[in-house]
């Protein structure tokens, strides 16, 4: 029979076995902090590689959540992704204490609990590993880490949606493509280092617009970057590093510089998931003996950030049979993507839309589209978007697989306009546009 002292003996003696120091952790001991996590909670977690980078070291994510292992219809996917680059090293090491909290909260605090019964979390500490084993010494500045083993920067790697990019896609930067077109990805956000603040999408542009790229959910992206920096300790002051400014602590990413080839606009276009991109640290690399303070000021930003997965509007779509349509187009009116937003394989849609009365068009391309008005209200805090399901009264309807090729689709549509004899493949896009939002 055990007394109460024999509990607290063994909490503590847990609790010990669970802690997580506040160093760096290379790649061997990563490897056994996610492994140990994975151990101590089965159920709550599914550890996995999605790829390996040149190196051949594996690219861990840990997914947690009630359901860890697979999508459940109605459960938002979100993730963190840090140090893709190399030698940005806060993001890796803060993504540790997140899973660590998460862990030990779940089923003790209510919010936490409430989160992960409603929401799945995936967590990449590094989308770089060779790059941060590349960066021996800290080092606040810029550094070789910064790149994969082959010298590319994964930051400009990725197909982009307003010119060509011709940098050869490398393994970590197709793991990661993978990945995102597997899962039904609805909000995430790339940690870096170097600078404090929080930058949205767009961070490129078609011809030579000055100050400013907006994305048509321009007002959900300031919201979702104030999210993170009114929750961080300093961020929303909007002082940077040096002599930067960034006023509430939140950029456009074309205002701050322009860049091709970006996570996040990747991620927007085609990964029908919003993204954002954290600069956590002045100091890239900083001394270990500040990761606690870095962990302590980002906490609650954390936190904050992953229930905006919960925002706006989600539903399946179903045929009168109740069996669910996948590559259904569902958008609200007056904020058409390039590439439309899709159903996915259950019929499912995420709109992350700010409180407010929105139009929602669901259509089958060439087939129907069907309206439907909704009042969104503020339900983050009840851990679930509103929802609002389509029924088509038709039978076995089909739809035509979602096509959305890797070129460069602004510029497509800036040159339809222009040109007087389009491609084909600029009528197409065109007609699906029309179809969609006519
Ligand atoms: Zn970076």
């Amino acid at each position: 029979r055990k007394t109460a002292d024999d509990v607290v003996g063994i909490l503590c003696l847990l609790s010990v076995a669970a802690a997580l120091d506040f160093k760096y952790h290379h790649t061997e001991e990563l490897e056994a902090y996610l492994k140990g996590v994975h151990a101590a909670y089965p159920s709550l977690t599914h550890l996995h590689s999605i790829g390996r980078s040149v190196e051949g070291r594996d690219l861990w994510v840990l997914a947690l959540g009630r359901f860890p292992t697979h999508h459940k219809i109605g459960i938002p996917e979100f993730k963190y992704v840090a140090n893709m680059h190399g030698d940005e090293t806060v993001g890796r090491e803060i993504l540790l204490h997140l899973i660590d909290f998460l862990v030990t909260s779940y089923r003790r605090d209510p919010v936490i609990t409430r989160l992960l019964n409603n929401t799945r979390i995936h967590i990449m500490p590094t989308m770089n590993p060779d790059g941060f084993e590349a960066t021996k010494v800290p080092d606040c500045y810029y550094t070789r880490g910064r790149y994969n083993k082959n010298g590319e920067d994964l930051n400009r790697n990725f197909p982009d949606a307003f010119e060509n990019n011709n940098a050869s896609i490398q393994p970590e930067t197709q793991a990661v493509m993978n990945w995102i077109k597997n899962e039904t990805f609805v909000l995430s956000a790339n940690l870096h280092g170097g600078a404090l603040v929080a930058s949205y999408t767009f961070d490129n542009v078609t011809g030579s617009l000055k100050g400013y790229s907006r994305s048509p959910d321009d007002d959900v992206f300031i919201h979702l970057a104030k999210t993170y920096s009114f929750n961080h300790a300093s961020m929303y002051k909007g002082m940077g590093c040096d002599r930067q400014t960034f006023p509430e602590g939140i950029t456009n990413g074309y205002s701050w510089y322009q860049l091709e080839g970006g996570m996040q606009d990747y991620n927007y276009v085609w990964g029908q998931c919003f993204e954002i991109t954290l600069e956590l640290s002045c100091c890239k690399y900083p001394p270990a003996d500040q990761l606690e303070k870095f962990w302590r000021d980002n906490k609650a930003a954390l936190i904050e950030y992953i229930k905006q997965v919960h925002l706006g509007v989600k539903g399946q779509v179903t045929d009168r049979n109740g069996n669910p349509i996948p590559n259904v187009i569902v958008e609200a009116k007056g904020r058409p993507h390039v590439c439309p937003y899709r159903t996915n394989e259950h019929g499912e849609y995420f709109l992350l839309l700010l409180p407010g009365t929105y139009v929602i068009n669901a259509t089958v391309p060439g087939f129907k589209s069907m309206l439907k008005t909704v009042e969104i209200p503020d339900n983050t805090g009840n851990f679930s978007a509103l929802k609002q399901d389509f029924s088509f009264s038709e039978v076995s309807i089909r739809s035509r697989a979602a096509s959305c090729p890797k070129t460069p689709l602004y510029q497509d549509l800036e040159l339809a306009s222009a040109a007087t004899k389009p491609t084909l493949h600029i009528l197409v896009l065109m007609t699906v546009m029309l179809v969609a939002f006519k």
